[in-house]
């Protein structure tokens, strides 16, 4: 062992416990600890000085396992993620919502609403969780179009506000 090198020898950093030197490493040096958990794992003094590793890597892997487990159960895992599709489809229609555009050119240029040629009138639906729902047709486009935004409360609001 290099003079210079501070003996560690049977310190315990963490739960890393050094048990003997592996050599100098450009002015630091590698120590073999051996861990709680029974790992072996070789870390530089430095790192283990600065309290920067404290364990072969399993305290990392269980702080990590906490984290999922937050999401205590499949079931739980299961709802964040059809929530997260249902806010995903909603992103969608709000989007459109703000960049429709009523142009005259345009049928109608809003989701949703669109001009019943058979019928000369305005019928307006929405989709909600893959299902269509028709919410009735409409002498004038703006009625239409109400029924529309109407329905987007109705339905999204109560996801939203969850
Ligand atoms: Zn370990």
């Amino acid at each position: 062992m290099d003079s210079r090198v501070k003996d560690l020898t049977g310190q315990k950093f963490g739960r890393l416990t050094v048990t003997s030197f592996v050599r100098s490493e450009k002015g630091n040096a590698r120590w073999k600890c051996v861990c709680e958990c029974g790992n072996e794992h070789e870390a530089l003094a430095n790192g283990l000085k600065r309290g920067q590793v404290q364990s072969c890597g399993c305290l990392q892997k269980e702080s990590g396992k906490k984290h999922v487990s937050n999401l205590r159960t499949k079931e739980a895992q299961q709802k964040a993620y059809e929530r997260k599709l249902e806010v995903d489809s909603i992103d969608g229609t709000m989007k459109s919502a703000l960049t429709r555009r009523l142009s005259a050119k345009n049928k109608s240029g809003v989701k949703g609403v669109r001009w019943n040629e058979d019928r000369k009138k305005w019928q307006a639906s929405i989709t909600f969780k893959g299902k269509v729902h028709f919410l009735g047709r409409f002498t004038k486009k703006e009625d239409a179009i109400q029924a529309r935004l109407d329905a987007e409360a109705e339905y999204f609001k109560p996801i939203l506000d969850k």
